[in-house]
Parts: structure tokens; C-alpha cells; sequence
């Protein structure tokens, strides 16, 4: 009786601790996904207050700073929509995030103009592209253009050529550019504007008669923008001087406009959270690694994997010390199991990872790919160290726009992945 007791206060506080975890989750997803935070981008400060926030998380769990401290700052130039995001066609309003988006590169613009449709056949040559759109027709109208009739690879890479054009001239003389199509409206940040403003709109909320648009679109270059990474680690009890790296990255896209805002709750509060967990863990005397722990959420990876490259250009130790590197992105869905970035080319570390998803029967599956530069570990693996990135499969389809949102997002196989992760890595601390 006495040892089914045990058995049962151990169950429980197994259950207990679990269910702690999650709340933390929950907590730390909802803060980064907060209006405060702006989609944790570069208006009003987005990216400065999501690293102040992980900085106290850092340091209330114990994690040990650098000599810097836990901050790394990097410099970078970002495209920003701070104020008016307004778009009205035949005098109807259309909603910003699920009627239109404004192109990352976009410029601003405000007033009323008439509407010109291009045909597919002038994107076709660069010459008779120039010819068209030097007319003086054109001058001071809005180019409408069906992103739909591009349907070859070929017409499409046209098209983006022409569109260079557009870009490299500042629009030549044209008041904006709209781009009606019917496939998801998918958000980015840039590093770089042009003159012209360039908004996509979804098809169905287009009116095929459109004739008059008007613009209030403000949009502001930080040419000179400071972000950082925040970084701390937990030392080892055996190997010290020896890395396992774990990294997410915290920021978005910030604002499309003074109102709405791309929480990236999937992308990436969901793998920041678990950074947090993984360094609450790892903090505490009882879970004292071997080798020592570092801890990295990455700034502006969505500009460009700029800090994680920043990192490996000015790492704070030699970047040979890093044992195994383990990014997180996308850590809210897991359904259809999850892929791991490298797992072709890191063939053992794969094989071990695979062997203990069945053996803790964790996740359906897990899919390896080859290199990839999609996120942070990019510039780490093409520096020799070894790295996977690994990204949850299935459930919601929201990306990189207004429905990535902390209230649906599921975090399906968020607890099998956490201990996934655990068992890896005491995997790779003993010797085989
Ligand atoms: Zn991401």
C-alpha cells in the first residue's frame, strides 16, 4: 500500500510539474504575443521590449550572463508601417491584414487615384514592359495587376523582374501599385524600401470594376536600427569548456500600421518559450548538465537571419566548442510530427534522435531534410558547427499573418517535443 502511495505521489507531482510547465508556456506565449509587444518588431520598440522580458526570464532562472552581460547588440536597417494603413476601392474600405498587406519593401503614399490595369503579355519583355509603363497614361494612376494570370515559374520570375524594375526606378512615375491575388496573404520584414507603395489584395475582396483607390499608407525607413540577441548559459559539471547551444528566435514583423500588429505566436513565441523552459530546466542544481548549456533567442531573423549571423561573425567563444546546436522554430503544432533542418548531413545525430521518438513514442514522425537557409542554426552549420533546426508538422495553417495568435494556437506536441529534447541531449552527454 505504502509503495503504491509513492507511486501515486510520484504520478501526481510528475503530472503537477507538467502542468506547471504548461502554464508557464501559456504565460510566456501570451506576453510575447501581447499588444505591448507589437509583434516584436521594429516600431515602437517591439524587439527591445521582447529582449527586456526575456533578459528578467534569463535571469530569474538563474542562467549566468556573459562578461557583456546577457545582451548582444547588432545593427541592421528595417522597413517599418508605424502610422495610417488605409486602403478604400470604389469607396469601400478594405480591412488591413485580411483584405490587403502592404509589400515589406513598400513606400507610402496618400491621396485618391484612378486605377490601370496592365495585361499578363507586357510583364512578358522587359521591352515592351519599359515601353507600357513610360506611357504617359500611366503617369500619377495605380497599377492594378492579376498576380493570377502568372501561372508558369517562368511567368512568375517575369513578372518579379519586372516588379525589380518597378523598385530600382521608384515606381517611374506611377502613384502605387496593387497586386490582386487569390492565394494567402503572407507578411516579411525588409531591410530595404522603394519609393513606390505596393499593396497585395486578396481577390475576393477586390471589385473587378475598380476604378478609384485611395491611399493612406505611412511608412518609415529606420535606416540605422539598433536589435539584439539575448544570451546567457548554465556552466557543466564535467565538460565546461564544451557547448550544447539551444536557440530560438524572438522576433516578427511588428506593425502593418498603428493598429494591427503579427503576434508570431507559432513563429516563434511558441520556440521561445521552450528556450525559456529548456534554461529553467537546465538552471536547476538537480539538472546540472555535464557540458555547459548556452541559451541564445535571436533578434531579427526574420529580417534576414541578421543576429544569428552576427553571432557567428563575433561569437563569444570559439565556435569549435559548440557540441550540438539546437534551433526552435515553429514549436505550436507537432500533429503530423516535426522535421529536422540537417538531418541528412548530421546522419548519427539523426538516427539518435529518431531512436528515442520511438522509444518515448513522442511524436508520429520525424522528417529530415537536407541544408536549408531558414533560420538561425544556417550560419552556425555553414561554420563547421553541427546544428538542427526543427519545426513542428501539422494543425493550424496561420503564417507570417494576423491569424498566427497565441488563443488557437495548440501546442498539439509541445510536451513530447520538450521531452524529446531532454532525452537528446542526455544522449549526447554520454559517451556511446
Ligand atoms: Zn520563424
Amino acid at each position: 500500500m505504502k509503495a503504491f502511495q509513492c507511486l501515486l505521489f510520484f504520478f501526481l507531482s510528475c503530472l503537477q510539474v507538467s502542468a506547471q510547465d504548461m502554464t508557464y508556456t501559456r504565460q510566456v506565449i501570451d506576453t510575447l504575443c501581447s499588444d505591448f509587444m507589437g509583434g516584436r518588431g521594429y516600431s515602437f520598440k517591439g524587439d527591445k521590449k521582447a529582449a527586456d522580458y526575456l533578459k528578467n526570464e534569463f535571469k530569474k532562472h538563474g542562467l549566468k550572463p556573459f562578461s557583456n552581460g546577457y545582451e548582444q547588440s547588432f545593427l541592421l536597417s528595417a522597413n517599418t508601417f508605424p502610422g495610417s494603413m488605409e486602403l478604400e476601392v470604389n469607396g469601400i474600405k478594405l480591412a488591413a491584414g485580411k483584405d490587403f498587406i502592404v509589400r515589406p519593401f513598400s513606400g507610402g503614399q496618400k491621396g485618391v487615384y484612378r486605377a490601370i490595369k496592365f495585361k499578363k503579355k507586357h510583364f512578358l519583355k522587359r521591352s515592351r514592359f519599359f515601353k507600357q509603363i513610360s506611357k504617359s497614361q500611366c503617369k500619377n494612376k495605380v497599377l492594378v495587376i492579376d498576380l493570377d494570370d502568372f501561372e508558369s515559374k517562368e511567368e512568375k520570375e517575369k513578372y518579379e523582374h519586372c516588379l525589380a524594375l518597378i523598385k530600382q526606378f521608384d515606381g517611374f512615375e506611377l502613384a502605387g501599385l496593387i497586386e490582386v491575388s487569390s492565394s494567402k496573404l503572407t507578411w516579411g520584414v525588409s531591410t530595404n524600401y522603394t519609393g513606390l507603395c505596393v499593396l497585395t489584395v486578396q481577390k475576393s475582396s477586390w471589385p473587378s470594376n475598380a476604378s478609384e483607390i485611395y491611399f493612406n499608407i505611412e511608412q518609415k525607413f529606420e535606416e540605422i536600427y539598433t536589435s539584439q540577441n539575448v544570451l546567457g548559459y548554465v556552466e557543466g559539471s564535467h565538460f565546461p569548456d564544451s557547448f550544447i547551444l539551444f536557440s530560438a528566435h524572438y522576433d516578427h514583423l511588428g506593425h502593418m500600421g498603428k493598429n494591427i500588429f503579427i503576434a508570431g505566436a507559432n513563429d516563434n513565441a511558441s520556440g521561445t518559450s521552450m528556450l525559456l523552459n529548456l534554461a529553467a530546466h537546465y538552471a536547476k542544481p538537480e539538472n546540472k548538465p555535464k557540458y555547459s548549456v548556452m541559451f541564445i533567442a535571436f533578434g531579427a531573423e526574420e529580417a534576414g537571419l541578421i543576429g544569428s549571423k552576427f553571432y557567428v561573425q563575433h561569437p563569444l567563444f570559439p565556435l569549435n566548442r559548440i557540441r550540438f546546436m539546437l534551433n526552435m522554430d515553429l514549436m505550436g503544432t507537432g500533429e503530423d510530427g516535426m522535421t529536422a533542418v540537417n538531418g541528412r548531413v548530421f546522419k548519427k545525430e539523426f538516427e539518435l534522435l529518431e531512436q528515442l521518438n520511438l522509444k518515448g513514442n513522442y511524436l508520429s514522425k520525424i522528417k529530415k531534410r537536407g541544408k536549408a537557409a531558414n533560420s538561425d542554426h544556417y550560419y552556425f552549420s555553414e561554420s563547421g558547427v553541427p546544428a538542427f533546426f526543427i519545426y513542428t508538422l501539422g494543425g493550424i495553417q496561420a503564417y507570417h499573418d494576423i491569424y498566427d495568435i497565441s488563443e488557437t494556437l495548440p501546442l498539439t506536441k509541445y510536451r513530447e517535443v520538450y521531452q524529446l529534447i531532454l532525452d537528446f541531449v542526455n544522449a549526447l552527454e554520454t559517451p556511446q
